[in-house]
């Protein structure tokens, strides 16, 4: 692959050295299992969590005269995903065999894709916080077959091969290395998750190894030429890649400063100690012999059939984000966070619509995105799988909208039904309760004029300084049980205190 250099060299994500700024320069290879009933040339059930070798046919076992055939669903897979990439589909590519040798592949080679592989160069937008949105290039998407899996700590002196994910789809996605900061990795790998979760081509389980990640590090002088980089295999968890290149990059940082120089190698990241180490060096990289596999025809297909797969994609993360924001004129920060995962998108759209109704938008967010995320954050949930319910949401922001409840009343609400309430209808909850904001401030009159008398300090203040009314309000609010409205409030001081 030739390297181009399409960034600029943004400071911020410049690192500090005993001589002066480096920058990191990192590119990825993600490893994503296509979701698809059966293996990308058998039939063979995919599922996770199979007793060892209940998922294995001849083909997957390489029994001798065994011929693959490709699994269209997969191909329709790796079309859609390429599509969802903005990528160029190639209605021509071949199958290679990745020729080595390891007890879990009993194939002694890897059917995969390599000078001709299905998807070419497309691109993924980032959006950094603030105005900074920035797109990260894909080189190319290829099919490939995952191998088996070794089994070392079940006997003392045998080892074991489950060959169930033996032949398993994989989509590999490589990254150009336009990525500049651990930060920018990380909103890398996430953004590419909800894309191929909208897209329902992988489900982007990091934890059961469905998504994966080579992590190419490198540093160079900033806006330099490229260095010399190290490939971190097989990371696991978004968090995790964010460590490994921090500790990376600060290891090639050393070397360099030294006046060493980085061996291009296959690194580890371990969590336990924080760090990566060597794994081999590119001295002792396989050589593949790779060669066009004679039992598969190159894979061809025509526009219609990328045209029909198209016309029935998703709408899109970016699309959904940036209708959001026209639409319901949420904040792009609320509507990223409501578009991250398509279900909590169409739970944030159902409150808004509920009942055929068309309420503010910006209020739903702020109760989705403020005291529900933060109570499905408690309890490992997306927002989607608590059990408020797009109605019970809708309640809530109406009996606000009507000056029923203040905001402080709509959290109190949604604590009753969290806690209390499950099915609890939220007019329901606020009546039997007594929750009703008093916008008929008599009642509290005498207790304002209380406060008044007793702080004539405050009350010289507040002439001088009207920020000081808040200090009333607060007391008067407190006085009435927090139930009082705000604004009728706020009048009433104003008119006591004679300000304004
Ligand atoms: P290979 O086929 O040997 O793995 P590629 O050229 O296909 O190498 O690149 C693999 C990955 O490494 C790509 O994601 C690419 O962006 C990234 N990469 C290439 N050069 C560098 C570099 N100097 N620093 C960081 N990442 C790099
Ligand atoms: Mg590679």
């Amino acid at each position: 692959m030739t390297l181009i250099d399409t960034r600029t060299p943004n400071p911020k994500s410049f690192i500090k050295g005993a001589r002066g700024d480096w920058e990191i320069v990192i590119g990825m290879e993600v490893h994503a299992q296509v979701t698809s009933e059966s293996k990308l040339f058998s039939g063979s059930s995919t599922e996770f969590g199979s007793p060892p070798n209940a998922n294995v046919s001849f083909v997957d076992a390489a029994m001798p005269g065994m011929l693959p055939v490709i699994n269209a669903e997969c191909v329709r897979q790796a079309v859609r995903t390429g599509l969802g990439l903005k990528a160029k589909i190639n209605k021509r590519s071949i199958f290679d065999r990745k020729n080595y040798f390891y007890p879990d592949l009993p194939q002694g080679y890897q059917i995969s894709q390599f000078k001709d592989p299905i998807v070419g160069e497309g691109s993924v937008f980032l959006d950094m916080g603030g105005d900074e949105h920035i797109e990260i290039g894909i080189e190319r998407l290829h099919l490939e077959q995952d191998a088996g899996k070794s089994i070392h700590d079940q006997h003392p002196n045998m080892s074991f091969v489950d060959l169930n994910r033996s032949g398993v789809a994989l989509m590999e996605i490589v990254s150009k290395p336009d990525l500049r900061n651990s930060d920018e990795a990380k909103a890398y790998l996430s953004k590419l998750r909800t894309i191929l979760r909208y897209l329902g081509t992988c489900d982007g389980n990091m934890e059961e190894g469905s998504m994966r990640a080579d992590i190419n590090v490198s540093v160079r002088k900033p806006g330099g030429e490229f260095g010399t980089r190290c490939e971190i295999k097989n990371v696991n968890s978004i968090r995790f890649a964010g460590q490994a290149i921090e500790f990376e990059a600060r290891r090639q940082i050393d070397i360099l400063e030294d006046g060493g120089k980085i061996d291009q190698e296959t690194r580890l990241y371990d969590p336990k100690t924080g760090e990566t180490r060597s794994m081999r060096s590119k001295e002792e990289a396989h050589d593949y012999r790779y060669f066009p596999d004679p039992d598969l025809l190159p894979l061809e297909f025509d526009q219609a059939f990328i045209d029909e797969l198209a016309q029935h994609l998703p709408e899109l993360p970016d699309d959904k984000q940036a209708r959001f924001i026209k639409e319901y004129g949420v904040t792009p920060y609320d509507a990223m966070v409501l578009t991250l995962e398509r279900e909590s998108a169409d739970y944030y759209e159902a409150a808004v619509k509920f009942g055929g109704a068309k309420r503010d938008g910006k209020a739903v967010a702020n109760l989705v995105n403020g005291d529900i995320a933060a109570f499905a954050n408690s309890q490992g949930l997306s927002v989607f799988e608590t059990q408020i319910k797009p109605g019970q949401i809708a309640g809530i922001v109406d009996l606000v909208a009507a000056g029923t409840i203040s905001s402080k009343g709509a959290k109190d609400v949604l604590q009753i039904i969290i806690a209390e309430e499950p099915e609890g209808d939220p007019a329901d909850i606020v009546e039997r309760r007594g929750l009703k904001q008093v916008t008929d401030l008599g009642a509290i009159e005498a207790v304002i004029d209380e406060i008044i008398a007793a702080n004539p300090g405050q009350v010289a203040a507040v002439k001088a300084k009207p920020t000081v009314l808040g200090w009333f309000v607060g007391q008067a609010m407190k006085a009435s049980g927090g139930k009082a409205n705000p604004q009728a409030l706020n009048e009433l001081l104003k008119k006591k205190l004679g300000i304004e």
